[in-house]
């Protein structure tokens, strides 16, 4: 698959501050914040998309998920926030480099579902 910026900025090529990191995953700041709290879980293994995800990998969701629940909490929104992964340029996924975003601080309602994140 093609390098991305989130291959280049998980193995530090690209000097970009971690709010979390571990041997699987690192949590960035969104650039382009879509909420007043916006980060990204980007797991060092590059996969381009969720579906292109194996079996192999199911520990390596799951740590995903733990690690945003987490890093909610540490920010300080673990009682209300949303977890999104667009998947396909046709579900707004720009990055091919699999990543899951939290947003939180805004109003989340139905509406709102995909507002914003492209
Ligand atoms: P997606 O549309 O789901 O692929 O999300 C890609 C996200 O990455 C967008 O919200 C962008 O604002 C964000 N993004 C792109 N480049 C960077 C970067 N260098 N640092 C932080 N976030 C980025």
């Amino acid at each position: 698959m093609e390098d991305t910026i989130f291959g280049k900025i998980s193995r530090g090529d690209i000097p970009t501050e971690f709010l979390y990191e571990d041997d699987q995953c690192v949590v960035i700041r969104d650039i382009h914040p879509q909420a007043p709290t916006h980060v990204l879980i980007i797991p060092r293994k590059p996969i381009p998309r969720l579906v292109d995800a194996g079996a192999d990998d199911q520990a390596l969701l799951g740590h995903l998920l733990l690690v945003a629940g987490r890093v909610a909490e540490d920010l300080g929104v673990g009682d209300a926030f949303r977890l999104v992964i667009n998947n396909g340029e046709g579900g707004g996924q720009t990055v091919f480099h699999l990543h899951l975003h939290i947003l939180a601080g805004r109003e989340m309602t139905e509406g709102q579902l995909t507002a914003g994140l492209n």
